[in-house]
């Protein structure tokens, strides 16, 4: 679902940088082959992350959810000279298509994939996060959000996406939704957590912005 009417989107679209090339065969090549297309990233949202992700300079990214790649190397564009992002996927059936894109955009050296569940990979990683990005099950958002908060540097970001989900966070939720649920139980959780101070952006689907913080009275 889009939130904006299509001419402002489209408006915003034209007044983006546009995609590198390897971001846009990215791009066709996941509508043209992978499942649920619309997972990925894309254009607008693809170059928020760069920006974020040059605006923070991180270290270390973890990226929770890869997908076909397409977020994964839009944040990595920012790293830090020396810095890595370390991306988990459950589908192994991705692992050749994302492996075959980061080297085509040369990011090999800075860019480690890991297959798997990532309840279980991430606190297998002990590395301290600048920055989380949170975009898997949506089930699990809390369950990660738990997971990495003492694992990401004070002043340190955790971003969230899909948290408006189509708008459905702000109906009346169904019992048999869990998705939904989750995602209304997620953004109350940020909200109501004193360690970090928190922006919805209401781009795309929705992007929870969390910055922790020095110490609470930051
Ligand atoms: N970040 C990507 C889109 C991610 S789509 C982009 O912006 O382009 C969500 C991904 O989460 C899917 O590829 C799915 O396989 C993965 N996923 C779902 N459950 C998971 C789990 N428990 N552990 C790791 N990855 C999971
Ligand atoms: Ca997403």
């Amino acid at each position: 679902m889009d939130f904006l009417p299509e001419k402002i989107d489209a408006y915003a679209g034209r007044h983006t940088s546009p995609e590198s090339e390897v971001l846009a065969k990215l791009n066709r090549e996941t509508y043209a082959k992978v499942l649920i297309p619309r997972m990925l990233s894309g254009h607008i949202q693809g170059r928020m992350l760069s920006t974020f992700s040059y605006m923070i300079r991180p270290e270390r990214i973890l990226e929770i959810g890869t997908y076909t790649g397409y977020s994964a190397l839009c944040l990595a564009e920012g790293v830090a000279p020396g810095g890595f992002l370390h991306t988990i996927d459950i589908n192994e059936e991705l692992e050749d298509m994302v492996k075959r894109y980061i080297a085509e955009a040369g990011q090999q050296e800075r860019i480690k994939m890991h297959i798997g569940n990532a309840l279980e990979i991430v606190p297998t990683l002990s590395e301290n996060w600048d920055l989380v990005f949170i975009d898997a099950d949506k089930e699990n958002y809390s369950a990660y959000y738990d997971l990495v908060i003492d694992h990401v540097r004070p002043g340190g970001f955790i971003i969230a996406d899909n948290v408006l989900w189509s708008g459905k966070v702000t109906e009346p939720v169904d019992a048999k939704d869990e998705e939904t649920q989750a995602l209304v139980n997620f953004n109350k959780k940020v909200q109501d957590d004193d360690r970090v101070e928190n922006v919805l952006f209401p781009v795309r689907d929705g992007l929870m912005v969390c910055r922790v913080k020095q110490q609470v009275s930051d």
